[in-house]
């Protein structure tokens, strides 16, 4: 059966408002142009740990190589260098040590089961990096021109350290204000730097546990601020509550906002229910809206949302024999509060959860805490890798692994071309 088209939603107007405004500003000066990188290839090479290499988990295995292109104030942007993986060069007065002027962000390259190499949707990663980096005071670029380099250091590097089908390999382009600078004012250098990372699977077979967050570990977001953007600053405060969860046996936090408790997001992933509504009864798709600010534009969730719109709701039988014995859902951006959670749980309607992102995937939630309550999420649906998932969570899971890894064709899969290091 064919697959049935997915809508390409462009970012919304805002967003392209930002980046036109600031790029408008650095039009006279050398902008970012991935066409002027130079290669400097590294003459000592590391070897790639194994598969089941317990130093996978430490998450700082890094490849042979890294990107950095510096900025200045005064002359632009300077040539990108692809060069050996190392330090970088810092004062101990840079801002970005001491003023959290830092933005980044995560994607992952895939291998695909024809052996190709893929990125998912790095146009999106590359427009929200120009956005964080504007939110922090850091310059604008033209995304397009970022998206080329990440391009071009996959290139290299994974022939060798991903050679394996269904793998993947996380992918940090950063950007910092590198320059001294320890009066407190906006940055006149920066470095923006990509570096690749081996990382383990975090998307848990067994489901999640999280903890609810209580107002003594924080607000991680709130409105007029920036969790909407990827900044630093959104994270470091958050680890505390975070190592607590850990300690007690939880895998994340599922951060709340507000008396009413708002249910924003799980960790760094977005965050996903399928209820029966309270009132009409209808099963719906249902995760946090954007409009606020609050939370991340996800990439998983925007193409969860995606997906879901054009395979779900609609009775799925009619368009995809996969998901036939599923009921077709609404897909709704929508607040909601835990105690609407709980009260779900409570009286049988809380049908699944899943948290999504990057490094996540789409993780089955299967357990939730909250104060004195304890939330055990139904995860009815067996999934690919043994594990256990919501049935929903298990399709739409199925359906991004099969555009990362290529086992459909499809826009989201980016193919990249790659060049052996030499
Ligand atoms: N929310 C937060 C706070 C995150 O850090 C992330 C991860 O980047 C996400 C959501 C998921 O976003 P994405 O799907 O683009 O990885």
């Amino acid at each position: 059966m064919a697959p049935a088209a997915v809508p390409v939603i462009s970012t919304s107007e805002l967003t392209v408002s930002a980046i036109k405004q600031d790029l408008s500003k650095a039009a006279v000066k050398p902008q970012l142009d991935a066409s002027k990188l130079t290669y400097t290839f590294n003459k000592s090479p590391n070897t790639v740990p194994a598969l089941n290499d317990p130093i996978r988990l430490e998450q700082n295995s890094t490849t042979d190589h890294m990107l950095t292109v510096k900025w200045t104030e005064k002359g632009g942007w300077e040539a990108p260098q692809l060069r050996p993986y190392g330090p970088l060069d810092l004062m101990p007065t840079a801002s970005c040590i001491h003023y959290a002027t830092q933005a980044f962000e995560g994607m992952k390259g895939y291998r695909g089961v024809d052996g190709k190499l893929r990125l998912f949707r790095p146009d999106l990663n590359s427009k929200r990096m120009t956005l964080s980096s504007t939110r922090i005071a850091l310059p604008s670029f033209p995304p397009e021109e970022l998206e080329e380099l990440i391009k071009a250091f996959v290139a290299v590097d994974c022939a060798k350290w991903l050679p394996d089908p269904n793998t993947f390999i996380y992918i940090r382009p950063a950007i910092i204000a590198s320059g001294a600078a320890l009066g407190v004012q906006k940055p006149r250098e920066a470095t923006l730097f990509i570096i690749a990372v081996l990382f383990p699977p975090m998307d848990s077979p067994n489901g999640l546990r999280l903890l609810a967050s209580k107002e003594d570990m924080g607000t991680r977001a709130w409105p007029g601020g920036h969790g909407w953007s990827k900044v630093g600053a959104n994270y470091g405060p958050t680890l505390q509550a975070q190592g607590e969860a850990r300690e007690r046996g939880f895998d994340q936090i599922l951060w709340l906002l507000g008396k009413e408790g708002r249910v924003t997001e799980a960790g760094a992933s977005n965050f996903f229910i399928v209820w029966k509504h309270k009132y009409t009864g209808r099963l719906q798709l249902v995760t946090a809206p954007l409009g606020d600010k609050i939370i991340l534009d996800g990439v998983t969730r925007r193409s969860v949302l995606e997906l879901s719109r054009a395979r779900l709701t609609h009775q799925p039988s009619e368009i995809r024999r996969e998901v036939q014995h599923l009921e077709k859902v609404e897909v709704v951006e929508e607040d909601f509060t835990i105690h609407d959670l709980v009260e779900a749980h409570a009286e049988g309607r809380l049908v699944e959860a899943f948290a999504c992102g990057t490094a996540f995937f789409v993780a089955p939630i299967a357990y939730i805490q909250y104060v004195d309550e304890g939330i055990d999420v139904p995860m009815t649906a067996a999934t690919e890798d043994g594990g256990k998932a919501g049935p929903y969570a298990s399709a739409i899971k199925t359906w991004l692994k099969e555009i990362m890894y290529g086992r459909v064709q499809h826009p989201w899969g980016v193919v990249v071309e790659e060049r052996g290091a030499k």
